[in-house]
């Protein structure tokens, strides 16, 4: 047994304690968004209630304890990321907008004609348009990197792809969608040796797997509070010091410069350069209290909870008849997607709605990874540190409950967990 109980952790997070349509909510939709333990609640009651202000202006107190606070939230970020320095960190609304930033900044600044920009197959939306959007722009080309049958990147077709062209690779740390871990160092190793930069979508990484952003290299990570235990609105891109320090302004307003006039203005030095306007404060607030409770916790027991429920879970799946869980690759993190056999996922999600359980149904925002298994739409089960047994037991019961079948016996947590 290790230092971490899940049990306790569940009793820190008031919604888990709900009702919906009658039963104890079952939440499964973790990749979706997190749930808030009550630390981050009372932190942002709290500022709210004590603290409220604007900052980095207006010398009295209250502004400098908000800019505390809010400087507070950007430095426990870089501990999380072991980002060199604070001053590596940007806020952003989430990993979609940090995607943005860094496309509409870099990439315009950056990028043309001849220009390769690599994308897996297997990204999200956030982390395709963004690049075709850029590609429209300044004609640099999205290239898709194929995946193999069980949903890893085909590093062959990688490795071919890569050419001097090649200024720009992104890729996810976790899939949304197959829960697949990337092979992020290699990757970006071989990237950096054609003089490509490497952006890595952290959205679904984070909450699970320890992330050392300077032992990565990676030149950009990113990733949204909301899917660590902090509230939405607020994110960050971590970016090497050196190429921070060469982006250009993206948004231009308040915060950002160092001095105005109509014949000339200059800007702040990064990050607050690229963080035009009034910040998400209380956000940083809440980021800050739920990266503390985090890091808290003993965060090897942690992932050995995960690994374990994900081994269960993979398992009693597997007696659903009919039941396909897209991706083969081993060692799954948190995310369980499957099809079932004469049932269309709104009518699972709905039908495990009534029993209280929350999936997502639909294209999960991914859907090249969807089409590359010759399916439009799918169900999804995701985990997040609270969950236990019963949570998965339920969501199989309510499964056989569909098919028409009794609950085989999934075996138990002990032995998936040996297997795994
Ligand atoms: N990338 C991945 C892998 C994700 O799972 C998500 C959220 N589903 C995003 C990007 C987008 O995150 P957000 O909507 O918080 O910007």
């Amino acid at each position: 047994t290790n230092g971490f109980s899940p049990e306790a952790a569940r009793a820190e997070f008031p919604v888990l304690h709900r009702t919906v349509n009658g039963q104890p909510l079952a939440w499964l939709d973790n990749g979706a968004t997190t749930q808030k333990p009550r630390a981050v609640i009372e932190a942002l009651t709290g500022y709210y209630s004590h603290g409220n202000s604007n900052i980095h202006r207006g010398a009295h107190t209250m502004a400098r304890e908000a800019t505390a606070a809010y400087e507070g939230g950007r430095a426990a970020v870089a501990e999380l990321l072991n980002a060199p320095g604070t001053e590596s960190i940007v806020f952003t609304r989430g990993t979609t907008e940090a995607i943005n930033l860094v496309a509409q900044t870099w990439g315009r600044d950056r990028l043309g004609p001849g220009d390769d920009i690599l994308v897996p197959v297997l990204e999200h939306h956030s982390n395709i348009v963004p690049w075709q959007m850029l590609s429209r722009q300044t004609r640099a080309r999205v290239v898709p990197v194929p995946l193999l049958p069980d949903g890893r990147i085909d590093q062959d077709a990688y490795a071919d792809l890569l050419s001097l062209r090649t200024q720009l690779v992104v890729l996810s740390h976790v899939s949304n969608v197959l829960g697949t871990v990337q092979p992020v160092r290699e990757m970006t190793a071989l990237a950096h040796r054609y003089g490509a930069k490497v952006l890595v979508d952290g959205a679904q990484a984070v909450a699970h797997l320890p992330v050392d952003v300077t032992d990565l290299d990676v030149d950009f990570y990113v990733f949204s509070g909301h899917k660590v235990f902090a509230p939405t609105g607020i994110g960050a891109l971590y970016a090497k010091p050196e190429l921070l320090a060469e982006l250009p302004p993206w948004q231009g307003g308040g915060n950002m410069i160092e001095s105005v006039t109509f014949d000339d203005t200059t800007f702040a030095p990064a990050p607050h350069r690229l963080e035009a306007g009034t910040g998400h404060i209380a956000g940083a607030v809440g980021l800050l209290a739920a990266l503390e409770w985090l890091t808290s916790l003993d965060r090897e027991g942690v992932a050995a909870h995960e690994e374990q429920l994900t081994a269960y879970a993979e398992q009693a799946l597997g007696t659903v008849p009919g039941l396909e869980l897209l991706g083969s690759a081993p060692g799954r993190v948190a995310v369980l997607t499957f099809t079932l056999a004469g049932h269309d996922p709104a009518e699972i999600a709905d039908r495990l709605d009534q029993d209280g359980i929350a999936v997502r149904a639909g294209h999960h925002c991914a859907q090249p990874s969807l089409a590359h298994y010759g399916v439009q739409s799918a169900t999804r089960a995701s985990l997040a540190l609270y969950n236990t047994v019963e949570d998965i037991d339920r969501l199989v019961a309510s499964l056989h409950g569909l098919t028409g079948g009794t609950p085989a016996q999934a075996g138990s947590l002990a032995e998936a967990g040996s297997r795994a």
